[in-house]
């Protein structure tokens, strides 16, 4: 365990002769300055764990003697093993120390309201694009009759007897600080302080309502199946007076059954009969941008891929596109008549070795297109 060798007045800045008192207010001033969710120097987690272990040691009597009259040799001679927990319930018991609203967060009764997930499902040629989709979702808003504060208009609203008003109850804890304070929402006013006499009758008092709302979600050309877009402050509301929760949207791009995507990149396939393979032909593909003319030279080879340089998916927020592929596939006759196969044993009687030669590079062009 890595524990300071340096001087714990020192660290939390008090005299030898501090009262309990300064040292608590020393360590809380340290504490709220250097805790990590609000330091951003890079040795705050490291100086606020020095600052804990010192607080640790001095605000306990035993310790605080000990140490007094042997440092840091008394204390690991009296079995004192410092930082006995990890950074995460640190944190935990920081909160637990000061309450919730230390540093300014959490404070019950202003919390943000939830995300929400929805989800949107597009065609690849509209990814390819780019769209703007209507999407449906259900989200909580503040009720209009109440203005979110539950009561019945013209109808009282009374200070919770429970916790006084104040939206917490305080509970008394042991922690390794010694025994605590632990503040937590009031159950019986759910954190605001008030109970309502009369509930509204549109929200029954909740404050917030559902409501079946549809936003225009644009969805940028190149997105990727299962990226999410997050749209702020559209999600479900608050208590009153905090912002509401964003909304994000999962976009599912159906697989096209022409062309598969990889990465940026489009392949599909294209069948030529073997006649059009060796005597070459223009055939029609489709490609993201609609139906393409593809020329296929004499002695088309099945493999081949022909490149559409730049006719791939756009780059999500960057600059141009991927490349389309297209992968050659030739039909070799299955069923043959007596008079076919006649005709290709005539052919065959022609072939010389001309005829199947490869030109030069042919390899080296495969490997090109395959890069
Ligand atoms: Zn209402
Ligand atoms: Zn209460």
């Amino acid at each position: 365990m890595a524990t300071s060798e340096r001087d714990y007045y020192e660290l939390l800045g008090v005299p030898r002769d501090a009262s309990e008192a300064d040292i608590k207010s020393a360590f809380r001033r340290l504490a709220r300055e250097l805790h990590p969710d609000v330091s951003d120097a890079p040795d705050a987690q490291e100086r606020f764990r020095e600052v804990v272990e010192a607080y640790e040691v001095l605000s306990k009597s035993e310790t605080r003697e000990l140490y007094d009259r042997y440092g840091h040799a008394g204390l690991r001679g009296g079995g004192f093993r410092p930082g006995q927990f990890d950074f995460g319930s640190l944190s935990d018991l920081f909160a637990a120390f000061f309450g919730d609203d230390i540093l300014g967060a959490r404070t019950p009764g202003r919390s943000r309201g939830a995300d929400l997930a929805a989800l949107v499902e597009i065609e690849l040629v509209e990814a390819a694009t780019g769209v703007t989709r209507q999407v449906p979702f259900e989200v909580a808003v503040t009720c209009s009759r109440c203005s979110g504060d539950g009561a019945e208009p013209g109808t009282g609203v009374t200070t919770c007897p429970t916790c006084g008003g104040t939206g917490r109850l305080q509970r008394v804890s042991r922690t390794v600080f010694g025994e605590f304070v632990q503040t937590q929402a009031c159950a019986a006013c759910s954190g605001t302080g008030r109970v309502v006499e009369h509930p509204c009758t549109r929200c029954g008092g909740g404050g917030r309502v559902v409501e079946e709302r549809r936003l225009d979600v644009e969805i940028p050309p190149g997105i990727h199946d299962g990226q999410r877009i997050r749209i702020s402050g559209e999600g479900h509301a608050g208590m009153p007076g905090a912002r509401a929760g964003d909304v994000y949207v999962q976009v599912h791009v159906k697989p096209d059954e022409r062309f598969v995507r990889e990465g940026n990149d489009v392949f599909s396939t294209v069948d030529l009969t073997m006649t059009q393979a060796a005597l070459g032909t223009t055939l029609t593909v489709p490609t993201l941008d609609g139906e393409e003319e593809l020329e296929l030279s004499a002695g088309t080879q099945p493999g081949e891929v022909k490149i559409l340089r730049g006719r791939g998916m756009p780059v999500l927020q960057g600059f141009g596109r991927g490349d389309h592929r297209v992968l050659v596939n030739v039909l070799v006759p299955r069923h043959l008549s007596d008079e076919q196969r006649r005709l290709l044993a005539e052919f065959d009687s022609h072939v010389d070795e001309r005829t199947y030669k490869a030109d030069e590079g042919f390899f080296e062009k495969i490997k090109s297109a395959f890069r």
